[in-house]
Parts: C-alpha cells; sequence; structure tokens
C-alpha cells in the first residue's frame, strides 16, 4: 500500500482528497463503476471515514468509537483503495493542467482524474482576544470534539476543587453549535450559548419554534442568549476567559466553543484558478472549471431547487448524493446522470426533542407565500405553501412521515389532489393521488417493471 513518506511520486487514474461523506462513497461508485481502475484517497484526517454527526454522540455517551466509523477494518483493502491518512497528506497544491498534486509531506502524486472533496471548514469569530486565548475549541473533527471533552473535563474537576461551578460557553446557536452544548452539557456544570441572530437555530427554525426548543434546552441547564455575542475576549493567568458581552453584560467561562459557521475549504482548488461562487462552482457533471477536477458535498456551490439560490448544503445525505454523482461521472458511467441541484432537509434531535425541517421556513411576508401552524403541548409545526404547492415544513416534536412531506415538496404534488387534512393528521403514502403512490412504492424496482412493478409488455 503506497503511504505518504514515498520517496517517489505516485501516478493513479482517480485521486480523492477527503475521506468523509463525499470522498468515500465517490471512492465506492468509482471502484463498482470501473474495476480495473487505481484509486488513491488522501485526508489530512488520520482516520478511517468517520460519521462527523455522531461526534456530539460519542462526547455524550450516547455511542462508542468503535460505532462511528463508516466502514469496517478491511474495507480500503478489499475495495483495492489506496490511502494515505494523516497531517503529511494534506494537499497543498493543485496543478490542475500538470495533473498533479502536492501533499504536505513532499509528495507529489500525479492523477487522471481528481475529486476535491474537502468538505468545509469553521469559520472563526473576528472577536479581539479569541485568537490568542487558549481553552478555544471548534466542534468539528473527532480530534476537535474529543480535545473540547478533555478540556472541559479537566476544568470541570479543576472548578470543583476551587468549590465553584463549570461553565462552557459555546458561541453561535446553529446545528453544530447547539450539538457541542448539549454534548458537554454532560461534562461541565452550565453551559451558555451566545447567537448573535434574534432566535437558536436561524437557519432552519421560526421564531415560535425557536423559543419552544430554547425550552428544552433551558430543562437541560443550557442557557442560549440570542441577539446577543461577546465583543471581547480575556484570558486570566488561571486560564478562565472573561468575555465581554454585546449587550453589556459580563460572563466568565472555562472553555469556549466558536461554532458560527463553516466555510467551503475550497483554498486548493481557489488557488491552481478554480472559480467560486459561494462554494466551487460545478457543472451538472459536479466538475469544476479546472480540467479533470471535479467537486462533491460541503465544498460546492448548489443550486435550491425551491427558490433557485446557490450555496453550499452542508448536510450528509447532499455530500453522499454528490460523491455517488461525481464518480459515475468519472469513470464515464452511463448511469452517470446530471445534478440539477437540491434543497436543505435536517433530521436533528436536542436531548428528548426531534426537529425536521425541510425547504422555504422563514419565507419573506411579500412572496406570495401561505402558512399553516399547528402548535400544541410541546409541539410545533408549520407548513409553507405556495401557489398550491408545499415548499417548506418545520416539524418539532411531530417526527412521524416527515418523509411524505419531503415527498410533497420534492415532487411538486399539487395539495389539492391530497386530502385536505394533510397538515392536521399524521399523513400517509395512502394519502399520494394513485399515479404517486405507485411510483413511489415501486421507484426502486428493477428496469423493465412499470410504474405499477408489473413486467412491460412487450
Ligand atoms: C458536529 C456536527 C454535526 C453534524 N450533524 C449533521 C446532521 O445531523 N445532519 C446532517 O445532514 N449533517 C450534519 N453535519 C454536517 C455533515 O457532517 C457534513 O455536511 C458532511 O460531513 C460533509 O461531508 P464532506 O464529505 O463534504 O466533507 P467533510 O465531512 O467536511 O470531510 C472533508 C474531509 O476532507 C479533509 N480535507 C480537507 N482539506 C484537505 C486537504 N487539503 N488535504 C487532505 N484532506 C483534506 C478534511 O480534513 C475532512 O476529513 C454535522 C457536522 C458537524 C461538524
Amino acid at each position: 500500500m503506497w503511504k505518504a513518506g514515498a520517496s517517489m511520486a505516485q501516478t493513479v487514474d482517480y485521486l480523492i482528497i477527503g475521506n468523509s461523506a463525499a470522498g468515500i462513497t465517490a471512492a465506492e461508485t468509482l471502484r463498482a463503476a470501473d474495476p480495473a481502475s487505481s484509486i488513491l484517497m488522501v485526508s489530512d484526517e488520520p482516520y478511517s471515514a468517520y460519521g462527523r454527526p455522531l461526534i456530539s454522540y460519542l462526547v455524550e455517551g450516547k455511542t462508542t468509537e468503535d460505532a462511528i466509523w463508516l466502514k469496517d477494518d478491511g474495507f480500503y483493502e478489499r475495495l483495492d483503495i489506496q490511502t494515505s491518512f494523516g497531517a503529511d497528506a494534506k494537499a497543498v497544491k493543485l496543478d490542475a493542467n500538470a495533473h498533479q498534486v502536492h501533499l504536505l509531506g513532499g509528495e507529489m502524486i500525479e492523477y487522471g482524474t481528481c475529486l476535491l472533496a474537502t468538505g468545509s471548514a469553521p469559520f472563526v469569530p473576528p472577536i479581539p482576544g479569541l485568537e490568542e486565548a487558549s481553552g478555544v475549541f471548534p466542534f468539528m473533527t473527532l480530534d476537535d470534539a474529543k480535545a473540547a471533552w478533555t478540556a472541559v473535563e479537566a476544568a470541570t474537576e479543576k472548578a470543583h476543587a476551587a468549590q465553584r461551578k463549570s461553565r462552557v460557553v459555546v458561541i453561535g446557536a446553529g446545528l453544530i453549535g447547539l450539538k457541542a452544548a448539549e454534548a458537554l452539557s454532560y461534562h461541565a456544570d452550565e453551559v451558555l450559548v451566545l447567537e448573535l441572530a434574534p432566535r437558536i437555530l436561524p437557519a432552519v427554525l421560526d421564531g415560535e419554534g425557536a423559543s419552544i426548543l430554547q425550552e428544552t434546552l433551558i430543562s437541560h441547564g443550557i442557557t442560549c442568549l440570542p441577539g446577543v455575542s461577546a465583543e471581547r475576549v480575556q484570558q486570566s493567568t488561571e486560564g478562565m476567559h472573561h468575555l465581554l458581552l454585546t449587550n453589556g453584560e459580563e460572563v466568565d467561562g472555562d472553555v469556549i466553543i466558536t461554532a458560527v459557521g463553516v466555510r467551503p475549504n475550497s483554498g486548493l482548488a481557489v488557488e491552481a484558478g478554480a472559480e467560486q461562487g459561494r462554494g466551487l462552482i460545478v457543472d451538472a457533471c459536479l466538475q469544476t472549471t479546472l480540467p479533470d477536477v471535479y467537486a462533491a458535498g460541503d465544498v460546492v456551490q448548489v443550486r435550491d431547487v425551491l427558490d433557485g439560490s446557490l450555496h453550499p448544503l452542508a448536510l450528509w445525505p447532499n455530500a453522499m448524493r454528490q460523491g455517488k454523482c461525481a464518480g459515475l461521472h468519472m469513470a464515464g458511467s452511463n448511469e452517470a446522470e446530471p445534478f440539477l441541484g437540491s434543497f436543505a432537509v435536517n433530521a436533528v434531535d436536542f436531548f428528548d426533542a426531534s426537529l425536521l425541517t425541510a425547504g422555504a421556513i422563514n419565507p419573506p411576508e411579500d412572496g406570495g407565500y401561505e402558512q399553516t401552524v399547528i402548535a400544541q403541548d410541546g409541539v410545533y409545526a408549520k407548513f409553507v405553501v405556495k401557489e398550491g404547492l408545499l415548499c417548506g415544513y418545520i416539524l418539532l416534536n411531530r417526527p412521524s412521515n416527515a418523509g411524505i412531506y419531503t415527498a410533497l415538496i420534492e415532487n411538486r404534488i399539487p395539495l389539492d389532489t391530497l386530502s385536505p387534512d394533510i397538515f392536521q393528521d399524521i399523513p400517509l403514502n395512502l394519502d399520494f393521488p394513485l399515479e404517486q403512490r405507485w411510483e413511489r412504492l415501486h421507484k426502486c424496482y428493477p428496469e423493465g417493471l412499470d410504474a405499477r412493478g408489473w413486467k412491460e409488455e412487450s
């Protein structure tokens, strides 16, 4: 097996940079589509592929390190995928015309086709004093999560020895910030979450949903301060952080987690001349503007099929879908289909609260949208409709059959063909018009069967 540190240049048919949702799916797809090819995966994380969304569950104790790996021990060898994982395997230079990539460890790889599956990187907020302070962690990788966990446990021990409570301050109440807050609340006495926007989870919740979720978090010892961020951070000689907040208040914290957002990890490609919008610009085959260089996952700018906007869709299923699509196109497979866009679907839980959201959830007031809201006993459901089509929903503590609502959005099914109670009751597949019901039930059937799943007449 080729390893970083080998002195000679390596030549491969396919080079995949990044070993996570997009990269690993592309590698499997390439192997199936082009069995005789040589495939090399490089990643600056020193691990076999793992479930990134599971890192908070690991810290929380809901899962173990044995259970977070996506593939078994023999996976890469069995599929004859060469690997080079670790700090030295960071790709630092891409020369698309020469078809070469240089790694930090000094190695050079010549490739036929390259896939950038480099994901996203945390954005560090420009708060004076934050960069110089120790005990500040992002929460993106397995190593980040382990480092934060260790620091919080040590801080709690130290605080208890001094007969005081330990406190973690999380800057940012997006999905990653709140997952970090939940996980670390099991190891700290207090967790305080700051969020500059007027509500928590500003991208996936509205005001009412956010207040309900905030109550759940409070009941588990997590205080959220929407509309407030840190203005300055000072660190004492004992390592405590003193934060001056934008509302004028001051708080102390033992450990700070920064989670104010992610940026596409696109520097390698951009330095090589690739065009970038809010992520790498790709065509319908997921090829970047560089020859023989493709991209998939968080690093890519995606067209939102609901409103036409262009932005990265930093979600695990999207990265897998793009990884598969890119792999098929790279291999020139006749199964390859164009990637025309997607829309956001989030499924996440916080303690005992479940949250599912999709599409447009905070539409502009003057955009011709209608909204149906059902709020009762801690359940909050909101449906956003435009021109007779569902275009977004929030389901807080009402998880059943959310996939049906997602399918209504995806398949643009006119709501007047469905039961008028579709939002009040939990929907069933039977609520679909007959034709779509057959399609949904039989979409995984092999070719040669008709929409009912029967053999087509020849
Ligand atoms: C705490 C947390 C919770 C999440 N929860 C959810 C969830 O519940 N649902 C959901 O849909 N999504 C969730 N996400 C988002 C999801 O994990 C990402 O959308 C997904 O991991 C993107 O996959 P990717 O393959 O594009 O990139 P990534 O998973 O970011 O992987 C990219 C890899 O490439 C490596 N790399 C980058 N640059 C280089 C380089 N130059 N050389 C070598 N290697 C490089 C990186 O180190 C990394 O290992 C969560 C993310 C986090 C951090």
